[in-house]
C-alpha cells in the first residue's frame, strides 16, 4: 500500500502546503482521505501515477466538513474523467446517502459551483459514514477494510484506519482512547496544531479543536505504532516553528521526546507501508 501525503497544511494552503488530502493506491484502488486543497496535486504530473486504471474507482472518506477538508471537491472533474466515485461522507443518526448529496452540493453546486455531481462526466455515488467498519469494494481482490472512529471537534470529526497499514487521526482534540484504536500500525498520520499547549504564549483556543505535536506523539507511544508523521500544519506557524514541534529547547515534552519515529509530513512525502494479511 502507497500513502502519498497530496496535502499537508490545516485551514489555510501556504508556501508549498496545500491543506490536507492524502491519496493510498493498493492494486488498482485508489483511496483519498479528505479533499483539501492538496487534491489538486493529482493534476500534477507526478501524481497522476496514483490515478487508477479507467473504469476502476476512487473512494474518497471525508473526516468532516470544514473546508480545509472539503474545498478539492470542486476540483474533482478536473483531476479524472473515467473513475466512478464514492465520496464516504459523515452522517448524523438517520441521514441517508441522498441527504448527504444535497448536503455537498451546497458546496459543489449553484452558486458555489456550475453544477452538482450529475454533471461530472463520471458517476459519483455519495455514501453515509458513520463510526464502525466500511469495506471499500466488498468481493474485489484488492478488498481494504476501513475502520471509522469518532472524534472531538467542533461539529464534529471520525479518523481513519486503513486496512491496519496505516490510520489517520485530524481535526480531534486529544483523546487517551485514540491509541487503542491507532495501535500496532506502521504508520500513522496525526495533525499536530502546535507543540505543546504549555510553551509560553501558545494560543489555547484550539485546545477544544485540536492536538499538540506532544499529544500525537503520546497516541503514537501508547498505540505502539511504526511511525507518525505530523500533518495539518497549522498557519500561524512557519518552517521553524514546525521543526520546534518535532523537538524544542523549552520542554523535554516535544514530539520526539515522547515519540522518536516522528517525522513532519510535506507535500508529495511518501511511504510504502506492507498490508498485513
Ligand atoms: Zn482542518
Ligand atoms: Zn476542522
Amino acid at each position: 500500500m502507497e500513502l502519498v501525503i497530496l496535502g499537508s497544511a490545516g485551514w489555510v494552503p501556504q508556501e508549498g502546503r496545500m491543506t490536507t488530502a492524502l491519496a493510498v493506491r493498493w492494486g488498482d484502488l485508489l483511496v483519498v482521505l479528505d479533499a483539501g486543497t492538496g487534491l489538486a496535486r493529482l493534476r500534477e504530473p507526478a501524481y497522476r501515477r496514483l490515478l487508477p486504471p479507467a473504469g476502476r474507482p476512487v473512494h474518497i472518506f471525508l473526516s468532516h466538513y470544514h473546508l480545509d477538508h472539503t474545498a478539492g471537491l470542486t476540483y474533482l472533474p478536473a483531476l479524472w474523467s473515467q473513475n466512478p466515485t464514492v465520496i464516504h461522507a459523515p452522517a448524523s443518526e438517520g441521514q441517508q446517502g441522498e441527504d448527504l448529496t444535497g448536503l455537498l452540493e451546497s458546496l459543489v453546486g449553484p452558486p458555489f459551483f456550475p453544477h452538482g455531481f450529475s454533471g461530472f462526466p463520471f458517476p459519483v455515488a455519495v455514501e453515509a459514514l458513520m463510526p464502525g467498519t466500511v469495506v471499500v469494494e466488498p468481493g474485489d481482490p484488492d478488498a481494504v477494510r476501513v475502520d471509522v472512529r469518532v472524534q472531538r471537534h467542533p461539529g464534529s470529526s471520525l479518523g481513519f484506519r486503513v486496512g491496519d497499514a496505516l490510520a489517520f487521526l485530524t481535526d480531534t482534540a486529544y483523546d487517551p482512547e485514540a491509541a487503542a484504536f491507532v495501535e500496532g500500525v506502521p504508520v500513522l498520520v496525526h495533525e499536530a496544531w502546535v507543540a505543546g499547549w504549555d510553551a509560553p504564549g501558545t494560543p489555547q483556543a484550539g485546545r477544544a479543536a485540536h492536538v499538540s505535536a506532544e499529544e500525537a506523539a503520546r497516541t503514537a507511544r501508547d498505540g505502539g505504532v511504526g511511525e507518525l508523521l505530523l500533518s495539518h500544519l497549522p498557519p500561524h506557524g512557519d518552517e521553524a516553528a514546525y521543526a520546534q514541534m518535532l523537538a524544542c529547547s523549552w520542554t523535554r515534552s516535544a514530539a520526539r521526546a515522547v515519540f522518536p519515529a516522528t517525522q513532519l509530513c510535506r507535500d508529495g512525502l511518501s511511504r510504502l507501508v506492507r498490508v498485513p494479511r
